[in-house]
């Protein structure tokens, strides 16, 4: 009795909301100054998390200032503009504000029935997506936790639908004995399609991969001929250079043979909101399915990701796995489009971060992401880099002469304290990967970034000389 007596207190003084709420305020002012990867000291402090499943009830309050005292100090910060690792969006306020509010609201948005309110926000930003990437009107969109997973339920659908039309029933009969699907996609395509290809029991070794060019776009010409049986897919945003796929002559080419292509744009899709970008995304409505993220581009929190698919009844088949299109209430119910059933209600915070932005104002993000990035392709080259892609959108890839000092480089970047940000392999050769994809990043943040990479090469040479 007195476990639940003492949480029913807690609900109703909100003493732990509270507690969290000023432990909240102060990392944000510690974050906005925390640059980089956590300290050795810190991330050996996690060691405190260690210990065997504790038999009797914690103390609430100690518990929220472990987390602070431990656990604070061994984030990557979110609040400050020079985290340019992977593609790591930032939060924008109005998202994070709101995602506070869901947190209470606790909905689960599988049905319409468990969720009104996600249903109806759900049903409007799957029209403002369709309107804001160009898409067919009858376009289903599903919101699922990332990329990764709106991959998969759109292959999915192209895997059950391409059977289909070639007679054979997917549900029923599983993908033992079915007819021989095709996969072809890019040498560079992102490792979470191999990943979803692998769960929808396609193997490496039935992939036929398309070579691409120098600056990692798929090469047309190089493109086998293509069949019914065959699902293409491509990307709008390579994660090293940014360079988007000739989208439209390529689904003009799956088009004519009706194969399946869909478009992999977890970040780069958004270039469909900028005047200045929308070109690169030429031919997107011709494609048959898109996933996109809204944590990494738009900055909306973890975990928050869009699937859309042309074919509303192949993507809610595929998701029914009854292959037919039921609907449990004349509303809308979110599960039917996604890998999920019971979710959180991740669609508020998306519907808050377009409400909030507007066709302008996402322009405006894109637009300061894509400009920081030739700027600071400018001022690398002037520092004697060696830039390896044409920025077209909001990744920077470059290089030292000499690969020896980009590995070491690269290394004390990482433990600069200053900005941080990840390395790759380009043709072979350790590359360094800056990804500009936070609101937080002004300026100053790409000068300080440049001038720091700048003084560690220069008192690299001087050391070895
Ligand atoms: C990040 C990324 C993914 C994976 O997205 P998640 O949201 O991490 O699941 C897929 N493709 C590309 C091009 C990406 O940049």
């Amino acid at each position: 009795m007195g476990l639940l007596e003492d949480m029913k207190n807690q609900l109703d003084s909100k003493s732990l909301l509270t507690l969290s709420k000023d432990y909240a305020f102060q990392y944000i002012d510690y974050g906005k100054q925390s640059y980089g990867f956590p300290s050795n000291e810190d991330i050996n402090n996690l060691d405190y998390f260690t210990e065997t499943m504790p038999e009797k009830t914690g103390n609430p309050v100690e518990i929220i200032k472990c987390l602070s005292t431990y656990g604070s100090p061994a984030t990557i910060s979110p609040l400050n503009g020079r985290y340019y690792g992977f593609v790591t969006g930032g939060s924008l306020p109005i998202t994070t504000a709101v995602k506070w509010l869901t947190d209470i609201w606790d909905q689960n948005a599988a049905l319409y029935l468990t969720s009104p309110l996600s249903s109806k926000l759900e049903d409007i930003c799957e029209k403002w997506l369709v309107e804001l990437f160009n898409l067919p009107r009858e376009t289903a969109v599903g919101f699922v936790s990332g990329t990764t997973m709106a991959s998969f339920c759109a292959l999915a659908a192209a895997r059950n639908e391409i059977l289909k039309r070639n007679g054979w029933d997917y549900y029923k009969s599983g993908l033992y004995g079915a007819p021989k699907l095709r996969i072809i996609t890019s040498r560079q395509i992102h490792a979470s399609i191999i990943k979803t290809l692998s769960l929808l029991g396609f193997g490496e070794a039935q992939i036929e991969y398309v070579d691409v060019d120098s600056t990692g776009k798929i090469i047309i010409n190089r493109i086998p001929q293509l069949d019914p049986m065959c699902i293409v897919i491509i990307q709008a945003g390579n994660v090293n250079t940014g360079a988007f796929d000739p989208l439209s002559d390529i689904c003009d080419m799956a088009n004519d043979v009706n194969a399946w292509v869909h478009i992999d744009g977890a970040f780069g899709l958004w270039a469909n909101c900028s005047k200045k970008t929308k070109p690169l995304l030429k031919g997107i409505e011709k494609a048959s399915s898109w996933s996109v993220d809204a944590h990494k581009t738009l900055n909306v929190p973890y975990d928050n990701g869009i699937v859309a698919c042309k074919n509303r009844d192949s993507l809610i088949s595929a998701m029914q796995t009854n292959g037919k299109y039921l609907q449990f209430s004349h509303e809308r119910d979110g599960m039917i489009y996604t890998n999920d059933m019971s979710r959180r209600a991740r669609i508020v915070e998306l519907w808050a971060a377009m409400k909030y932005l507007g066709k302008e104002g996402i322009e405006a993000l894109i637009n300061q992401m894509c400009e920081l990035a030739v700027y600071c392709s400018e001022l690398l080259k002037k520092e004697q880099f060696i830039v390896l892609n044409k920025v077209e959108f909001n990744q920077v890839l470059f290089c030292a002469s000499d690969e020896v000092v980009t590995d070491i480089l690269l290394k004390r970047i990482q433990n600069s304290k200053v900005f941080w940000c990840g390395g790759t392999k380009w043709n072979n050769k350790t590359a360094i990967r800056l990804s500009i994809c936070s609101w937080l990043t002004t300026v100053d943040d790409i000068r300080i970034t440049v001038q720091e990479i700048s003084s560690i090469k220069r008192a690299l040479l001087e050391s070895e000389i």
